[in-house]
């Protein structure tokens, strides 16, 4: 009797946690949590399924995702840049995962080829410049800010960002290696000071004057003229004339050693939905990669704009080569 007894307790324990590992998520996400809690409420009210965040540095998640194997209780890895994504994967620790849903709503130049990692919003970087001294007329592409003409009037933040390091990895593809050096060869001839830890610092050094422009992540922008005292600054879309606007996604992918991947799948292809799509973009005033979704109402009035349609996994295939070229061509 005391046996069936164990044997009945053992059974119910087995059942709950299966229900558990059912019912609950984890993200391990470098994002700001505030950015998707309120997506993540709205989806468990709807389905039932609660989801846990754990944010952290991403270098620190990826390792500990790795570390902890089997025991890791993440479901999904979320990041920013493809850069990261394209680490997460050579790590190991993504799974491919194949759904006409994510393939159909993301853009397949936006989405790692094998599906380890999927685009939810694009970050395009661009010109900035401060329309006190200048005009969109005197701006044309990255590859035009290198020559003399604009002699200290540059400012940029450094070349130890992913950021920055996508973008040149982005011009290595479309003009080479040796084009793109002489390129930011010459930026750094023209900085007017210093290369900025941030986009935002390297934004107000735009706006007071101690540089003409600059090239950011347009979010950051969109933040700053929330504030009348930024009104001077303006954007540029870059490179319209050619290959398009250097564009970077925040993204996710599911976690090999995930126990819920069936669920983890389902979340994945609700935040590639319409539903989610133009809130999780809003929500960091970035773009929706879901073609046709709602854009925020403050960077609507950019207008819409060419973007580089390189597959973005490419950016992380060449991080190593830009690493290289930014160090070749003292760009700090
Ligand atoms: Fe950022």
């Amino acid at each position: 009797m005391k046996n069936l007894t164990l044997a009945l307790a053992i059974i119910i324990l087995v059942s709950c946690s299966q229900d558990n590992t059912q019912d609950s998520l984890t993200i391990f996400t470098s994002r700001q949590p505030q950015l998707i809690e309120p997506i993540l409420e709205r989806y468990s009210e709807k389905t039932g399924i609660e989801v846990t965040l754990l944010s952290g540095n991403a270098q620190q998640l990826m390792e500990r995702i790795d570390i902890e194997g089997k025991d890791s209780k993440a479901d999904i890895f979320m990041t920013v840049d493809a850069g990261v994504l394209w680490q997460a994967s050579e790590r190991g620790i993504l799974e491919s995962v194949k759904s006409e849903i994510l393939n159909t709503n993301i853009p397949s130049h936006l989405r790692d080829v094998d599906g380890e990692w999927f685009g939810l919003s694009k970050r395009a970087r661009t010109i900035v410049f401060s329309n006190d001294q200048f005009s969109k007329e005197d701006f044309s592409s990255y590859e035009d800010l290198s020559y003399p003409k604009w002699n200290g009037k540059l400012c940029l933040r450094t070349s130890k960002k992913v950021y920055n390091r996508s973008l040149i990895a982005s011009m290595i593809d479309a003009n080479g290696f040796e084009k793109t050096q002489k390129v930011v060869q010459g930026w750094v001839k023209n900085l007017a000071t210093d290369v900025f830890s941030n986009d935002t610092n390297a934004l107000k050094a735009v706006s007071s004057g101690q540089c003409g422009f600059t090239i950011v992540n347009t979010y950051y922008l969109a933040r700053l003229l929330s504030d009348s005292a930024y009104d001077n600054l303006e954007l540029f879309w870059a490179n319209q004339n050619d290959r398009g606007v250097h564009v970077n996604i925040s993204g996710a992918g599911l976690v090999k050693t995930s126990k819920n991947k069936l669920e983890a799948i389902k979340l994945l292809e609700y935040l590639s939905s319409e539903e989610a799509q133009g809130d999780y973009a809003s929500a960091n005033k970035e773009f929706p990669v879901l073609i046709g979704a709602k854009i925020d109402e403050s960077i609507a009035e950019w207008g819409s704009f060419i973007e580089d349609t390189i597959g973005v996994e490419k950016l992380g295939k060449l991080q190593k080569e830009a690493v290289f070229l930014a160090q070749e061509a003292s760009y700090d």
